[in-house]
């Protein structure tokens, strides 16, 4: 089966400076792919270009062997998920409304919303008694887990994560860890998951893509970039991290 993104000498410059230089890459139906390198590398312009918060200034994206234009990206917008690290919810919004916007937006059923959210909630372990609260209202984590649910609320093929955990306690950013491995494997969910952490990557990874100043450096399980390293960058990252298990 093909690839559900694919991107073809993808490349992105802002003013004098490139964030990412002709890249190509396919992330896998059913996998998690990681993005990891060190920060300013190009992981998140990445993401955003998939969604099209941004444009490419060359090459192509396809998602589902379909080329990505101006024409499809709302629709293509209620196909993916995109969680950044601080949750992105809206202050002024319940929980309850934040999960719900899209749906709201374009009119599904009330009912059905509300089976929806009520599976979710069981999904991610959020109580449903806190979802009349506000974001300021929540903790960290549950903060995370609304913004996961409003994400996974139209049941989207692709759900683009940017540094969820980041921001958490390192107890908290476990639990979800583990909570967040079993809910893809259950949706058997197609996820880019963008860390900076070595140990997140290779919890996570069905693959591994290392990115350094705007390239892909390598890709591949974490085995291969542990033991067969193609550029002296990836040991030098793996090294710096040193300490952390690799499974
Ligand atoms: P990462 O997610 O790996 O930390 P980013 O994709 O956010 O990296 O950024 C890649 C590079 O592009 C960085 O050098 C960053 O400063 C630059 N960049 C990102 N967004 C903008 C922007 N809107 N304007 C100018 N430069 C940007």
């Amino acid at each position: 089966m093909s690839a559900l993104v694919n991107l073809v000498d993808v490349s992105k410059h802002y003013a004098g400076a490139t964030a990412l230089h002709s890249t190509n890459l396919s992330v896998e139906r059913g996998k998690t792919t990681v993005l990891i390198g060190p920060s300013g590398c190009g992981k998140s312009t990445l993401l955003r270009l998939i969604i099209r918060l941004i444009e490419p200034d060359s090459g192509s994206i396809e998602f589902d062997d379909e080329l990505i234009t101006s024409d499809i990206i709302g629709t293509l917008r209620r196909r993916i998920g995109y969680v950044i690290q601080e949750g992105g919810l809206f202050p002024h919004l319940t929980a309850r409304a934040n999960v719900l916007l899209m749906a709201r937006h374009i009119g599904k059923p009330e009912d059905k919303m509300q089976n929806r959210l009520a599976e979710l909630c069981e999904l991610t372990r959020f109580s449903v008694n806190l979802l009349s609260r506000y974001p300021v209202e929540l903790s960290g984590g549950q903060r995370q887990r609304v913004g996961l649910m409003r994400a996974l609320m139209l049941s989207p093929e692709l759900l683009l994560l940017d540094e969820p955990l980041g921001a958490l306690d390192p107890l908290v950013r476990a639990s979800l860890q583990k909570d967040l491995k079993e809910i893809f494997a259950r949706l058997q969910q197609t996820v880019l998951f963008v860390t900076h952490d070595l140990a997140e990557a290779a919890y996570f990874g069905d693959e591994i893509v290392l990115m350094n100043e705007g390239r892909i450096v390598q890709r591949g399980p974490v085995s291969d970039l542990r033991d067969q390293p193609t550029d002296p960058f990836v040991s030098e990252f793996i090294n710096a991290q040193r300490g952390v298990t690799l499974t």
